[in-house]
């Protein structure tokens, strides 16, 4: 048995949400939570010094009701092992199924990786390379454009995106295949807006949940946990629609400027001097001041389990925008939903990549592709609409948005379930 088991949790989400929607068949909520398929290979790679070593490697996919399984591959080794990690791929591909059902993008759930830190191991290009080529040609037989499409994730970038859609395209003879992957560079392919899209993503749900609560963006205050990709973004995005930043941190800590400052600015000190600390005009503060800093927008923007029962109590704003992963603990969202704080979960809130991956992918399929104004401009639509409708499901059932979020995500998929039937 794996500690901790994401898997579990997934599954309770799952079960969660049926419970909201009186859905009682037991085959259904077993149907909706189990992956489809896992698939689990052995990558044999010469490694530099000659010698053979074996990796393990993984792809689940979890639900293609919707449209073809779509996720990550990540190389990763967790504290757990093989066997955890086993678990939570199966976890992370059940997410992705919600995700993708929220923002309404016609496609499934998936994710998948190979046991290896790239980082701590120092695999030579060469080895990552072969590696890479080798985890293509194993999981080949169950990925395609019109059946699974993988993604860039942890310690995978562009160029193993690049190699894995070149085997596939080989393997397949020699078919220029580039909708078999999404995360590719520009000139393989990739979509424009990719390196924005988390951070407008999650600027537009914060602009639909100010309207919402009949909050004016103008003047309104930011406080921004972290200040990378996502948060930098959603930072840049905001002050363009009127807000005005307040706060950030990084790992070296957290700053506040309480008549505001330029993000680009700080920015620039950023990559000047390696920290927002030390900004001209800032008071340095810790975490836990500058969560419940009074302002009305906080952006958790870096790690996981940032907001605790404790901090939760304490904080003084009117909305949550999840750019992060899990920055949420489940015992503080009883506690802000009481508070009357508007959460905008991470499943939703950074949804803005899944969203460009979508529109990457449609790109490749038709090959043309559109403007970065074109590509934003529909990523909005479909941002804008699982905001509205995640709302209105907290509304009419008198439930959290996280809850609310992963309803709406659980009744799309039964309803596509339902249309088709099973067969054979
Ligand atoms: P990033 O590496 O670009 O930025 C992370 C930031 O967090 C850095 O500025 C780092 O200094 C800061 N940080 C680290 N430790 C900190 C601490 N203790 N306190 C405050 N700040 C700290 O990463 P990112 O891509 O922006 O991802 C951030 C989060 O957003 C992650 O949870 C990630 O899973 C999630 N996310 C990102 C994307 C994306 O497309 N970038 C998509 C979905 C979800």
């Amino acid at each position: 048995m794996v500690k901790n088991d994401p898997f579990e949790n997934a599954t309770k989400q799952v079960n969660d949400a049926c419970d909201v929607l009186g859905i009682k068949d037991k085959g259904l909520r077993e149907y909706l939570a189990m992956p489809n398929r896992l698939l689990r290979v052995k990558i044999p790679v010469k490694m530099d010094n000659g010698k053979i070593r074996v990796f393990t490697g993984f792809r689940s996919q979890h639900n293609n009701d919707r449209g073809p399984y779509k996720g990550g591959i990540r190389y990763f080794d967790p504290k757990g092992g093989v066997e955890y990690m086993e678990r939570e791929v199966m976890a992370l591909s059940s997410w992705m199924t919600w995700k993708c059902a929220i923002v309404d993008v016609p496609l499934g759930g998936g994710k998948g990786g190979i046991f290896v830190n790239p980082k701590t191991e120092k695999l030579s290009d060469g080895e990552m390379e072969r590696l890479t080529r080798g985890f293509a040609y194993k999981i080949a037989e169950v990925i395609g454009p019109r059946k699974d499409i993988p993604a860039p994730d942890v310690y995978t970038t562009g160029r193993e995106m690049t190699q894995i859609m070149d085997t596939f395209s080989k393997l397949n003879d020699n078919q220029y295949s580039p909708g078999v992957i999404t995360g590719k560079p520009i000139s393989m392919g990739g979509s424009l807006a990719r390196n924005v899209a988390t951070g407008l993503g999650t600027a537009y749900c914060v602009r639909e949940a100010a309207k919402a609560l009949k909050i004016k963006l103008k003047g309104a205050k930011v406080v921004l946990q972290g200040f990378g990709n996502a948060s930098t973004f959603a930072g840049i995005y905001l002050e363009k629609m009127g807000a005005k930043i307040i706060g950030a941190s990084d790992s070296k800590g957290s700053i506040i400027v309480p008549n505001g400052f330029k993000t680009e600015k700080l920015i620039a000190h950023k990559e000047k001097t390696g920290s927002v600390v030390n900004f001209p005009g800032s008071k340095t503060v810790s975490t836990e001041e500058l969560l419940t800093t009074k302002c009305d927008i906080l952006i958790p923007g870096a790690l996981e389990n940032q907001i605790d029962a404790k901090i939760a109590k304490n904080l003084k704003c009117k909305i949550i925008g999840e750019a992060a992963n899990g920055p949420t603990l489940p015992e503080a969202d009883p506690i802000l939903y009481k508070n009357k704080i508007l959460v905008i979960p991470d499943i939703l809130a950074n949804s803005g990549g899944v969203c460009i991956s979508y529109l990457e992918w449609v790109q490749n399929n038709m090959g043309y592709y559109w403007t970065f104004d074109e590509v934003a401009n529909k990523m909005e639509a479909n941002i804008t609409k699982g905001f509205r409708d995640a709302y209105e499901m907290s509304k009419k059932h008198k439930i959290d948005m996280r809850k609310a979020a992963m309803a709406l995500a659980v009744q799309r998929v039964v309803e596509a379930f339902e249309q088709k039937g099973i067969w054979p």
